[in-house]
């Protein structure tokens, strides 16, 4: 087996690497390492917790170590789909290099330009960055990347998804020719295969097992469930989570439960608090502070669940978490296996529950076709019928539903919604609000709340979508950018007289 010192790594990062606990390198880091640290183009088709982000941060390190950063110059910089990947990444940099003294900068948005300015202005020996808010920087004439020696794409796959291609493209057109290009996917779709054919020169390619045939220390369970009445279905669904997580009892030390949509994200959580469980909700439409403090507060052990969306939640380094509950089942097969890969970390026992309800059954398909088994059955812990809340339950959760469960009915569309996504999300979004009692105003089309979650991504990036330009031209699989604000059909409006029934009158 190779061993790190077999690798040709800086002493200093061996040494920081041994402190971080780490005995071997994964399977992605021992065919990773060496080639890039003889300067070659890396192809990496590989999914977040295989240890990913060492083998592409460890050979930069190794090779950053060797010169000196200059004001405005950049050296390396690496790309990535979102603020918390990119946030993530900054943190492994700062644990490979504590024995070292390199810079880097986070051009993220939610931090000032300011700030980020000044530190670039310094020189910087990685720029850490979601591609939006480094052309920004780039515009606003404040970066020169034709220092850049290497150039890290993180997660292409999701830059797809979230429409990020046109702007990985224009990047790969401003750093010199002569880079070293590390480039990481989960998939490779084609679109991604032309990028790779484009920009990576005769590139050293290594895929590691997926996620889903490695969990074998992730036990999993699933609960087909029905409700009792149709429109009383995501109130039950909220009960019998509380039930899977008080059957779980102490061996659930902490677990993230993952929602569909960012509405229920909001009402899932709060509604959890309401019944006295320490929660709090995680999605792209949460201001950046309050993000980072609900994930440290998560990481630190001081919240005990942590109610997310998939974009939110993606790429999320918790190294212990005892259990994910999916309260939905997504509905692309392949989150399932990320969600599910947030526990059962690094050797660690992992337990993965999900609620199917019959409108899922199709997803539920599509999941247990990819990861090829069959996931058990659990059985309902309320039992059979029990789900029908008894009257002296019912005035909590009935609170819950007026204030957190009522369809939010809004004119203006959230800052996210015009993020593009995937066509494919759209029968959850044609879903009916099945919780409320449909009300005369209730109309099919989807509130921005209805709506699954688009890929989040920096503001910065949504802004320069918003603006059009290249960003703008969204090639990707999600490039679809819709005009959210239009108003289809009375818009949140019903004239009185539309409901009104109309009696024929007698003639004559
Ligand atoms: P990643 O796939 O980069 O998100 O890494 C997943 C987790 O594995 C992180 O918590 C890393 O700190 C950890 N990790 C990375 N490399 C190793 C290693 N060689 N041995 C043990 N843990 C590691």
């Amino acid at each position: 087996m190779t061993k790190f010192t077999d690798l040709n790594l800086n002493p200093k990062v061996l040494k920081a690497i041994a402190e971080a606990g780490y005995e071997s390198p994964t399977p992605i880091q021992a065919g990773a390492i060496p080639p890039a640290l003889e300067g070659r183009d890396v192809l990496g088709i590989a999914q977040t917790g295989t240890g990913k982000t060492a083998s592409f941060t460890l050979p930069m390190i190794t090779q950053l170590a060797r010169g000196r950063a200059r004001a405005r110059m950049p050296r390396s910089l690496v790309l990535c789909p979102t603020r918390e990947l990119a946030a993530q990444v900054a943190e492994n940099f700062d644990t490979y290099t504590q024995h070292l003294k390199l810079t880097k900068a986070l051009l993220i948005g939610g931090v000032s330009f300011k700030e980020q300015d000044t530190l670039i202005d310094k020189g910087v020996d990685v720029l850490i960055a979601t591609p939006g808010r480094l052309l920004d920087h780039f515009e606003r004439g404040k970066l020169i990347l034709t220092d850049v020696k290497v150039m890290v794409v993180d997660e292409a796959d999701r830059m797809l998804d979230m429409g990020f291609i046109p702007d990985i493209e224009r990047i790969f057109g401003l750093v010199p020719f002569t880079r070293q290009t590390l480039f990481f996917s989960a998939t490779m779709a084609p679109e991604i295969e032309r990028i790779t054919n484009t920009f990576l020169s005769n590139p050293a390619r290594i895929e590691v097992a997926r996620q889903a045939t490695t969990s074998e220390n992730i036990t999993q369970g699933v609960l087909m469930f029905k409700a009792s009445r149709k429109d009383r279905e995501a109130t039950e669904k909220r009960k019998v989570l509380r039930a899977l997580i008080d059957a779980e009892g102490e061996k659930c030390t902490n677990a993230i439960i993952f929602c569909n949509r960012k509405m229920d994200v909001d009402t899932v959580a709060k509604s959890l608090k309401k019944y006295k469980y320490d929660a709090a909700p995680i999605h792209g439409d949460l201001d950046q502070s309050q993000r980072t403090r609900t994930l440290d507060a998560f990481r630190a052990g001081e919240l005990r669940f942590l109610v997310a969306s998939d974009v939110a939640a993606r790429g999320l380094d918790v190294p212990a978490v005892s259990h994910v509950f999916n309260f939905d089942v997504p509905s692309h097969a392949e989150d399932y296996v990320h969600r599910i890969g947030r526990t059962g970390r690094a050797g660690r026992d992992g337990k993965a529950i999900m609620i199917c309800v019959p409108r899922d059954e199709k997803n539920f398909e599509d999941v247990e076709r990819l990861v090829q088994k069959e996931i058990p059955r659990l059985d309902n812990p309320l039992g059979k019928g029990e789900e029908r809340p008894k009257a002296s339950e019912a005035p909590a959760e009935k609170a819950a539903a007026t204030s957190d469960d009522k369809p939010k009915r809004t004119r203006s569309r959230s800052r996210k919604s015009d993020t593009p996504k995937p066509e494919a999300d759209a029968p959850q979004a044609e879903a009916p609000k099945a919780d409320t009692a449909p009300t005369p105003e209730a109309k099919p089309a989807p509130t921005p709340e209805q709506t699954p979650e688009p890929k989040q991504a920096d503001s910065s990036d949504n802004n320069r979508r918003a603006r059009g330009g290249r960003g703008g031209s969204n090639r990707g699989r999600g490039g679809n950018d819709r005009d959210t604000n239009k108003v289809v059909g009375l818009g949140d409006h019903t004239p009185s007289f539309i409901e009104l029934s109309f009696e024929e009158r007698p003639k004559g």
